[in-house]
């Protein structure tokens, strides 16, 4: 076996998906002190720790939350707009109240 095939099996162990006469293979050839398929176990571990925050994220919520968020800010708008011209009116009509 060359060793990119260990390599193969390091990512199927680190998956957890080696068993058998594998995983018997493959655990032998790590009692060696095979670095190179150590790094990349850990490698792999990194990417699948990863995952579920990855996971957490998908894109079309936060094409939605965008979405919401753009609309709250428009109608924020509107009644920052309708608020002035109340306060406007409010001023317009105090003022004419008072000559
Ligand atoms: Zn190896």
């Amino acid at each position: 076996m060359n060793h990119d095939e260990w390599l193969e099996q390091a990512g199927k162990y680190a998956l957890g998906v080696l068993n058998g006469e594998e995983l018997t293979q493959f655990e032998a050839h790590l009692t060696l002190g095979c670095q190179a398929c150590e790094d990349h176990m850990q490698l792999m571990w990194e990417i699948l720790s990863l995952l579920p925050w990855a996971l957490a994220l998908p894109s079309p919520p936060s094409r939605i939350k965008a979405r919401l968020l753009a609309r709250t800010m428009a109608e924020e708008r509107k009644l920052g707009r309708e608020a002035g011209e109340d306060l406007t009116e409010q001023r317009e009509r105090r003022e004419s109240e008072e000559t």
